[in-house]
């Protein structure tokens, strides 16, 4: 059944900065009960012959949609699996919210969304568009990272950060990939891999932040114990979906972990804002005054990035949708994700070679 999700599916994407969702969703939509919703699908459905979903038997001649044009579904977007089922819905959609804007009427959602008009055969165009975009700070951070771990020691725990960091990236191109083709495609295949790596994203980061702020990085034994557990909270999670497809209690799971990982970026700040004063105290050595913007990069980065990704996502709060230039609040959430994710990268770079040159330095943490 594709009622009732999007409203709270749309809360759980996808990468560590755009996760925390928001609170609760709607069983259904208004437009679903709508009753010219309801005849006109049943009317399109019996003159185009969707026989497999309803569309036996006929209508009556005074259905006000009797006289209405249902055109067939073009060859190249019955390749992305329009059926005729779901085309007729589509064009209902179209159908309602044109005749309620020619009466001054707001639009109203269908099953969860907006009534989006197709664009290049995708239900969600901007929306699958940003998931691509976000895409992209994934793949160079991805790359950054390559690079980075071709640079450090072969030997010793130094790598063990970045490869953690990288493994999430990973999972982050991954998952916005699947963002991508859900809001290009909303079905329950590409809805469950959008879920299944929305959940592993927001695990690979809590599991790279975790062993960065308690130093499990150089604890080998801990840190393998503490991986292993997070993959067995991620395969009961899927167990969990798999057996009982729920939307309340994935949400609760991506907000649990969504806080979680906000807490540990803010703990690593805390930690970096205390390694550095320490280092401004010794005087003459000085990482610190060898660096001097590294209390910007190293401290009030991950702060702000948290606070304008919590902001960020407050815009979904307002769930505006603008019929006119075909851009909801979760398209542009998706939207202002893209920029601070090259920043994270950024930032994980930056924290790992300090690190690197405290300990250098022999000084400690
Ligand atoms: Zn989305």
């Amino acid at each position: 059944m594709r009622k009732r999700r999007e409203r709270i599916a749309r809360m759980k994407h996808c990468s560590i900065l755009s996760l925390v969702p928001l609170l609760a969703g709607v069983l259904c939509s208004i437009g679903d009960r709508l009753g010219e919703f309801v005849e006109c699908n049943r009317v399109c459905r019996v003159r185009r012959g969707c026989e497999q979903h309803g569309g036996e038997g006929a209508f009556p001649d005074d259905s006000p949609f009797a006289a209405y044009t249902f055109v067939d579904t073009p060859a190249a977007y019955r390749a992305l699996l329009w059926d005729c089922s779901a085309d007729c819905d589509y064009q209902c959609q179209q159908a309602i919210t044109h005749q309620r804007l020619l009466a001054g009427e707001p639009p109203v959602q269908f099953h969860g969304k907006w009534p989006f008009v197709r664009m290049l055969g995708m239900q969600e165009f901007f929306a699958s568009l940003f998931s691509v975009a976000n895409f992209v700070p994934h793949l160079q951070g991805y790359r950054q990272l390559r690079r980075e771990l071709a640079r450090a020691p072969s030997v010793g725990g130094s790598s063990v950060l970045l490869r953690k960091y990288q493994s999430l990236a990973v999972v982050g191109m991954l998952a916005w990939i699947s963002s991508a083709v859900f809001h290009a495609r909303d079905m329950p295949l590409t809805e469950k891999l959008d879920y299944f790596f929305a959940g592993a994203t927001v695990l690979a980061g809590f599991h790279a932040l975790y062993i960065r702020v308690r130093r499990l990085d150089l604890a080998p034994t801990r840190r393998r114990c503490f991986s292993l557990a997070v993959l067995l909270v991620f395969v009961l999670h899927i167990v969990r979906l798999y057996r009982n497809w729920n939307y309340t209690y994935n949400m609760r799971f991506n907000i649990c972990f969504g806080l979680l990982q906000y807490l540990l970026l803010l703990l690593q700040a805390l930690q970096n804002f205390g390694s550095l004063r320490r280092q401004r105290q010794k005087a003459g050595l000085g990482l610190y005054a060898q660096q001097p913007g590294m209390q910007f990069q190293l401290v009030l980065v991950p702060v702000l990035l948290v606070l304008y990704t919590g902001l960020a996502m407050s815009s979904e709060l307002f769930d505006f949708f603008s019929y006119h230039w075909q851009i909801d609040s979760h398209a542009l959430w998706h939207f202002l994700t893209v920029a601070p994710s090259f920043m994270l990268y950024d930032f994980f770079l930056k924290d790992y070679r300090y690190l690197n040159t405290l300990s250098s330095h022999s000084a400690p943490e």
